[in-house]
């Protein structure tokens, strides 16, 4: 090899251990610690949540779907409540309710500025899901029919023809619109209001999630019971803008930090009475 050839060699030889020193540098600070939401180990802090307001978590919700949410006095209460003020709390944030009609959540959370989650005993539904974000499942629930007292009720095939009260946008109305043929629906704002028009004589029955029908029925004077349980196996999740996975993963995290310490499981036996099964 001539001597400017050897050289040559040398340049090459030398250019390609510099590009190979490179190369394990970028693998080396591509493996650094990243923070990614929803990883970090309980008690540090989490990946910086935005909020619309700062140190506040405001929560959108239909407050008159007890015992989930509901007014008494000047106060909100209930089991969406207690579970999402014990997660602000974990979060440093003060969570403030704000009440919505159940049918414009989601429009509303999309739209933002107005509020950062829905608190609103909200099923998880794959529609769903293509506008907004949900948490990890909170509560199991169920469907139930409702009548007055003494009516007969053997299946949805009852109600052909009936008047149907549902609250609109819910999945008691998705419920009662693929199984009762020829019903008509009259929709309403909240539950309350469908229990009213029931109790009033204006609707022949009312679809609504079990445990607010149990819990809007426990006083036995109103002549409506619930005359079936339907199975639709929902669950709810707190409703997150798809525009915020942090606030998502730090809810998340709380959650999951209140089912394993404990908090939650008293949150749910101080409003149903029961264990979380
Ligand atoms: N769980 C039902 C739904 O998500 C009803 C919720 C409600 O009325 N607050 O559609």
């Amino acid at each position: 090899m001539s001597k400017s050839r050897k050289w040559l060699a040398l340049m090459v030889a030398f250019a390609l251990a510099l590009s190979a020193f490179a190369l394990v540098g970028c693998g080396a600070a591509e493996e650094e610690p990243v923070d990614e939401p929803g990883t970090e180990e309980p008690g540090e802090p989490a990946a910086e949540v935005t909020t619309i307001e700062a140190g506040k978590l405001l929560a959108g919700s239909d407050t008159e779907f007890p015992p989930f949410e509901f007014i008494e006095g000047d106060e909100v209460k209930g089991f969406d409540v207690d579970l999402l003020s014990a997660i602000g709390e974990k979060m440093g944030l003060e969570v403030v309710f704000m009440t919505e009609i159940f049918d414009t959540l989601i429009p509303t959370l999309k739209a933002g500025g107005k509020f950062d989650v829905i608190a609103s005993g909200m099923t998880i539904k794959p529609e769903r899901q293509l506008e907004i974000d949900f948490s990890d499942p909170y509560y199991d629930s169920n469907q139930s029919l409702v009548m007055a007292k003494g009516s007969a009720y053997a299946g949805p095939e009852d109600l052909t023809g009936k008047r149907i009260g549902v609250q609109s946008g819910t999945t008691g109305e998705a419920w009662a619109k693929e199984n009762i043929e020829d019903a008509t629906l009259v929709p309403f704002n909240s539950a309350t209001d469908a229990f009213a028009a029931l109790q009033a004589g204006n609707v022949d029955a009312v679809v609504n999630d079990l445990p607010v029908s149990a819990e809007l029925l426990k006083e036995d004077d109103r002549g409506m019971e619930i005359v079936a349980q339907i199975p639709t196996g929902e669950q709810y999740g707190f409703g997150v803008s798809k525009d915020n996975p942090e606030l998502l993963a730090a809810i998340n995290e709380a959650l999951a930090e209140l089912k394993a310490d404990g908090t939650y499981n008293e949150i749910y036996q101080k409003w149903f009475g029961v264990a979380p099964e």
